[in-house]
This record gives structure tokens, sequence and C-alpha cells, in this order.
């Protein structure tokens, strides 16, 4: 949540203190002071002072319980901050950020308060050592903003930078998505930053996961490359905040990406972050696009990393003959290993039987074909889907589809990608445009993986 600098003021600061520019968040002072405030005359305007250890905030909104612990909460962050970004706790000892929590703006400007370099951020706004944020419809998603503007800061003081667009808001956002005081687990610490939200009930007004799947019910996910280009010399607007997360909650989620994506923190200050990413994951990019698809498609509360994390096999051509494969029903997108060449057509049959929900008569039996009583995105819950990754040179590019309008309507879908699988069910005819490996699953949500056991298999037989 910075938002844009504001232009009056770019020349001031270009020249008047450092060239820092971090797009659209400027750190005035590298290592200075918060400004000094007279406690009298805030005071007299009606703005409260809340002092915590490394927060000291002010605010002209009242007493109440979930406004006066925000000291609390930035404290028990401080140490989860330094141990994700790989900070010795004892640098941050004496670190201290003075905030401002604003219900009237005018009565923070009239004192004095306001980022002279951003007076009119939307949100909230943080430099090295100060932040402000505005009031919010839910204490969720004020203590989540608190948050957000604090992993902003953390990372300007100690990592010297915060990276491109898409990596610094994308990172404010996982950290900011947060537990506070779990009443399940008393043993739990009182905050959890990082937590991907398990029900909508958990972020009350923070809306990432519903523009999302807006987006993705439209048919206009955003694909990886354009999340990768957000920089930060525009505001990312709503929808860039919310792609910014969700590429951020998939790298530091998916056991196939995760310590790269941490180890990154090491090059926020690097102007050339966004190059040494794509070094980074450039083995095994093919992968990371399958996976953004298919997540993009999908993305929910409670979505399970582990279990949706793609397996994927060594390919190997399928010209005649058939191969078979074993499908687990608690996992997402499974490769059966075999390459589908352009032209042939193929016949993919499955049997078996497995559990796909348990409730409280018990498990739930189900075939490929889906069971007709629940259904899930539109389709028979428990039926056997679809789809197919090109292979070759740009096979991330475009998915790969059935040759003609027969074969579409046969299959009941044109297209047979993550994004948009064919419904295979006990059986389907697939005659792909472009060589491409056949991977399969079972419909579920991605959040409802973990009560589902057993495997079918699925047969792959070349018929013309
Ligand atoms: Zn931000």
């Amino acid at each position: 949540m910075s938002a844009r600098l504001d232009p009056r003021f770019a020349a001031l600061i270009r020249g008047a203190l450092l060239a820092l520019l971090l797009g659209g968040l400027v750190a005035p002072i590298a290592r200075g002071e918060p400004r000094r405030v007279n406690a009298d005359r805030v005071a007299a305007a009606g703005v409260r002072v809340l002092e915590g250890r490394h927060l000291r905030l002010f605010t002209d909104l009242p007493s109440e319980p979930a406004v006066d612990e925000l000291p609390a909460v930035f404290d028990a962050a401080v140490p989860q901050w330094a141990a994700y970004f790989g900070v010795d706790e004892s640098k941050t000892a004496a670190w201290q950020v003075q905030g401002y929590l604003i219900d009237d703006r005018a009565t923070f400007a009239a004192l004095d308060l306001m980022p002279e370099q951003n007076p009119d951020f939307a949100n909230g706004f943080a430099t090295v050592d100060e932040l402000w944020l505005v009031e919010q419809p839910s204490d969720y998603y004020r203590r989540h903003l608190l948050l957000h503007e604090g992993t902003h800061a953390f990372m300007q003081r100690f990592l010297g930078g915060a990276g491109p667009g898409w990596y610094m808001e994308g990172t404010a956002e996982l950290l900011g998505a947060h537990l506070w005081n779990p009443p399940t687990d008393v043993r739990r610490s009182k905050l959890q930053l990082a937590a991907f939200p398990a029900t909508r009930d958990a972020v009350p007004m923070w809306g990432r996961v519903k523009t999302i799947r807006d987006a993705a019910a439209a048919g206009q996910s955003w694909p990886l490359d354009a999340v990768i280009e957000l920089d930060n010399t525009r505001a990312l607007g709503v929808e860039g905040y919310a792609w910014s997360w969700a590429l951020a909650a998939l790298l530091d989620g998916h056991p196939q990406f995760r310590d790269r994506f941490r180890a990154l923190t090491a090059a926020a200050a690097d102007p050339q972050f966004n190059r040494r990413f794509r070094a980074a994951y450039a083995a095994d990019w093919g992968d990371l696009q399958a996976e953004w698809q298919a997540y993009a498609a999908t993305l929910d509360y409670g979505y399970d990393f582990a279990r949706m994390a793609m397996i994927h096999r060594q390919p190997t051509e399928l010209a005649s003959g058939s191969a078979q494969a074993a499908i687990r029903a608690d996992r997402g997108w499974q490769s059966t290993g075999a390459v589908l060449l352009a032209g042939r057509t193929y016949r993919v049959t499955a049997a078996g039987r497995y559990v796909i929900a348990v409730d409280g008569d018990g498990p739930w039996p189900c075939e490929p074909g889906g069971v007709t009583l629940r259904w899930h995105a539109g389709r028979p819950l428990g039926e056997l889907l679809a789809a197919l990754r090109p292979v070759g040179a740009d096979a991330e590019d475009e998915p790969a589809g059935p040759r003609d309008s027969l074969a579409a309507a046969a299959d009941l879908s044109p297209i047979a990608s993550f994004a948009s699988p064919l419904p295979a069910g006990l059986g389907a005819t697939i005659t792909p445009t472009r060589d491409a490996v056949l991977y399969l699953r079972v419909n579920d949500s991605p959040a409802e993986l973990a009560d589902n056991a057993g495997e079918l298999q699925a047969t792959i037989m070349a018929i013309r």
C-alpha cells in the first residue's frame, strides 16, 4: 500500500536527501529519526499516543482493545520479521518506528504529521522509521495494514530496500496476512505472520482472495509475467496487490519453490532483483508457469499447497500402444508421463474407487465419473479431469487443445489446460494440436484434499 509519489515533491526529494527511489516509496531519511511530536499540541487536538517497545502510535481513534493493542501486535511481529528475513534479532533491539493511525486526515495535516513526500496516500505508507495508516472497516484489516506497512519499514531499515513492486507489495501482503491470538491453541504465539487465510471469516474486509477468484471466473487471471512486471513507478491498484500477494504466497507456500524465494530476501536491495529472480527459477520455469496457471484458476481460502503441488514424471512419447498411470485422490495435478503427439487421437479411460470426502456419515466413495450429490467448480465432485501441458520450444506460452470442433464438442471443452481442464470422467477422447504431456486429477476444492484417500487407474491408448 505505497501510493504514487506526488510529482510536486519528487524533485525536492531527489535533490534534498538521497536518490533512493523505491518507486513510489521514497525513504526521506535512510537512518534518521522520526519527526519530533509536541505532546501537548497533539493532545489538545484529540490525538493520543500508544507506546510499545518498537512502535509509538499516534491516533485520533477512541480507546478500544483492538486499537490499543496495536503496539503489542507490532512488537510481536519484529522477531518474526527478523527470522523471515534472516536478520540477527539483536540488531532489531533498538529499532523504533513512529506510526500514525488516522481517522481524520485534516487533524494530522494540521499537526504537520502527514508524510511530506506522499500526503495523499490511499491507505498506508511507510518510510524507514515512520508509517501511516488510514482507519479501516475491520479490526483484522487495520492490523493487517499495520503489519503490511511494518514489513515495508523493516525491509527498508534492515535489507536496504524492498525489491520491485510485485515483490515489495507481495511480501508485505504475504507477511501482513496473519493470525492474532488464535483461541484454539493457547500454546502458539499470539501472532503468526504469513498465515494463508483459512476462511473468509478469518480476514474480514481483506478481499484479495475474492479479487483473484472474480478475475479467474471472468477468464482474466493475470499471467505470471504480468505480475513480475509490476514495478514501483505507479500505484498498483486493487488487482495489482491481489496478484502480487498471490504470487508471493505461491512461491513461499510451494515446497518446490519456497527455499529459493526466501533466499531472495538477500537480494531485496538489488536493482537487478527480477533478473536474479528469473535466474533462480530458470531450471524449472516451465513448472512454475504450469503451477501458476493451475493455482491462479483455483486459488481459494485454505489452499493446500503441499497437496496441490503438481507431481511431475519423466515424459515418454506415446506414439502407439498404451500407458497406465495411478492417480491419487488426495493430490492436485499429476503427470501421467505420457506425451500425446499433435494430430494423433487418444482414448483416456479410468477406473477405481476412492474416497472424495468424509462427513458425519463417514467416507464418500467415488469413481472417476464423480458423485452427483455434490459439485465443485461446476462439475461433479471427484470427477476425473485432464489437462495438456505442451512440450518443446515456447511450450508454456499457450495451452494445447483438441484439434477440431467435433473433438471439442465431444469433450465438452475446447481447451484442456490447467486453467480450463477437460472433464474426462470414465473416458474421453483427446486429439491435441501440440505435443503435450497428459496430466490428471480428481475434481475437488484445493482446500479439501486432506480427507481424500485412494487412487484410480488411468489408461491412455493411441487410437488414430
Ligand atoms: Zn505496500
